[in-house]
């Protein structure tokens, strides 16, 4: 897979090169660059932001010189766009808001560049998850563009999108960070591991959270049996292999219906076991219809 990065700080980048991800670059597995958009400047300031149209705090990163660097780095030529011409002002003023909706949640073909996806982090986009990881992990190329300040001017993923680049934006949870650098190493973590032939062990990548199905992982314990007074569960030293794995799976369900419950309700009920399902029940959940329901405890209970 081949990896590329813009940021006004590639520096910040450098620590891609020790353990795994170095490995994977190492091995050919990987190649990953960084590049400074500030080479794509032609200002004595190499300056990369402006004011804010319609005012405001703070600045917005500028669609010309993001353009001239992912242009180059996509091998676009700005002549040949190709882009879906503008709605007249007309056509704007037919459209209705679940049609705009609509638009913003296309999925973007990918028919210019097959096999390459082109991510912007953002706050403000639908959540980066483990199917999302997934997912990228199976295409041949990714270009990241990491947001600073206010973040990049709007137009430049809705340009991409438009010339037929698959485009995306992803936040990596409910919070805001300086710049997008962290989450793209974040995002990159979670990807590249699913790479086959990036762990070491295969295997250890199969039984996590979130992968395959929506649970968290049942708790980790390693020897000694006993540490600083506390021990490990006894049924994880009793050598029954089926128990250890009854008692795992309950865990994962106890643990995501205490602090997840919202994944458990992505969970299909077809695929839960007659010893899934009574732990369920058992933890307050309804297992009647596609997905669990947590049970309304009635009146006189409460
Ligand atoms: N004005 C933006 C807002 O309120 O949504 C925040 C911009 S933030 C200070 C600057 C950049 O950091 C963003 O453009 C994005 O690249 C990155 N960023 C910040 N928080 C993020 C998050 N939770 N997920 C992904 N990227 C994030």
């Amino acid at each position: 897979m081949q990896i590329d990065i813009v940021s006004v700080f590639p520096e910040f980048f450098d620590s891609l090169h020790v353990s795994l991800l170095g490995k994977a670059q190492d091995s050919g597995l990987l190649d990953i660059a960084t590049h400074n958009l500030r080479d794509w400047t032609h200002d004595v300031h190499h300056s990369v932001d402006d004011t804010p149209v319609g005012g405001g705090a703070g600045m917005v990163m500028k669609p010309e010189v993001w353009a001239e660097c992912l242009d180059e780095l996509l091998g676009l030529t700005a002549a040949s766009t190709g882009v879906t011409p503008e709605k007249t002002a007309s056509e704007k003023e037919k459209t209705t808001p679940s049609q705009s909706a609509a638009e913003e949640q296309q999925q973007p073909s990918g028919e210019s560049l097959p096999g390459t996806v082109l991510i912007f982090p953002n706050p403000s986009a639908p959540l980066f998850t483990q199917q999302a990881a997934t997912d990228l992990s199976k295409k041949q190329r990714l270009v990241f563009g990491c947001g600073r300040y206010e973040g990049i001017d709007a137009r430049v993923p809705q340009y991409y999108a438009q010339r037929g680049v698959e485009t995306r934006e992803y936040s990596i949870g409910d919070y805001v960070l300086n710049g997008g650098e962290v989450a793209v190493y974040a995002m990159i973590e979670a990807i590249t591991r699913l790479i086959p032939g990036f762990m070491g062990n295969p295997e250890s990548i199969v039984e996590e959270s979130y992968t395959g199905e929506p649970l968290l992982e049942h708790r980790q314990f390693t020897k000694p049996a006993t540490w600083r007074g506390i021990d490990v569960p006894p049924v994880l030293t009793s050598g029954d292999h089926g128990k250890v794995a009854r008692f795992r799976r309950d865990e994962a369900l106890e643990r995501t219906s205490r602090m997840r419950p919202d994944l458990i309700e992505k969970i299909e009920t077809a695929a839960l076991d007659k010893a899934d399902r009574k732990t369920l029940i058992g933890l307050g959940w309804e297992v009647s219809s596609t997905h669990p329901r947590k049970r309304v405890p009635s009146p006189k209970h409460q």
